[in-house]
């Protein structure tokens, strides 16, 4: 098996562990044959919302960062990313990022209904589901992302999986098929331990319901198992391994590469 991983981060966001270095270092310790190093996107003029992430002044080092890794490690292949945020109004900054960058991972971790920014991991409405299924189809048909990362995310707090859920996953299912985006099955959220929700104990993600949809009727969905590591320590763990046979299990087009 090929092992790599296309979701990375690093101390620059203030809420990770470790440099691009060490993140790169301990790929190569597990032989990695690539990893994509894919920090969270930081903004100039844009409400930093919950996520900490780099401050816009540390884009220019985090790329350098990585050119160094590429040069220093070439028994592995290193690219270069960021995890973004989609709104309209950040398009034309989003098209200047895919410019340098090998790819970009498209992460909703908010929503904006009426002005205010809702949070994915805050979700327990079907409204906020519809929102986030219209901004992932928005976003998608851009282009410019290769990844959804945790479309699931939804259901970190959301009472149970129902019609809403299910509608959201057939959106996200036929958005992913119609522009060729890769779906992400996020070991991150199996680090966040199983919770009890109304209809039982489960992750906060990956949702099983909402991957059984994805295997079941868009079986051709391209499908990567990501580490979303914060440490170094986390990039090849055990939970990242439970997240390999769950995608296993589940009947996933899994992609080893990109
Ligand atoms: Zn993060
Ligand atoms: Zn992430």
């Amino acid at each position: 098996m090929l092992l790599t991983n296309y979701h990375t981060h690093h101390n620059r966001c203030k809420h990770a562990k470790g440099n691009v270095e060490d993140y790169v270092k301990e790929a190569v310790k597990h032989q990695y044959a690539e990893i994509g190093m894919s920090c969270h996107t930081p903004h100039q003029n844009f409400p930093q919302m919950g996520v900490r992430r780099m401050d816009y002044s540390d884009l220019a080092t985090y790329f350098n960062d990585i050119e160094q890794a590429q040069k220093k490690y070439p028994q592995i292949k290193v690219l270069k990313a960021l995890e973004c945020e989609y709104f309209p109004h950040l398009y034309d900054y989003m098209v200047e990022l895919r410019k340098q960058t090998d790819y970009l991972i498209l992460a909703q971790h908010y929503i904006e209904i009426d002005g205010k920014f809702q949070d994915a991991f805050h979700f327990t409405k079907p409204k906020q589901l519809e929102v986030y299924a219209a901004c992932i189809e928005e976003a998608m048909a851009t282009k410019l992302f290769a990844i959804l990362a945790h479309p699931d995310v939804f259901m970190t707090l959301y009472p149970r999986f129902d019609e809403a859920c299910e509608a959201a996953a057939r959106r996200i299912g036929k958005a992913a098929l119609e522009n060729d985006v890769i779906l992400e099955v996020n070991a991150n959220g199996l680090r966040r331990q199983k919770q009890t929700y109304e209809d039982g104990v489960r992750y906060p993600y990956p949702s099983e319901k909402f991957w059984s949809i994805i295997a079941t009727e868009f079986p051709s969905v391209k499908v990567v198992v990501n580490s979303d590591c914060h440490d170094p320590a986390y990039l090849n763990d055990e939970y990242m391994q439970m997240a390999r046979d769950m995608a296993k299990r589940l009947n996933l087009n899994v992609i080893e590469r990109l």
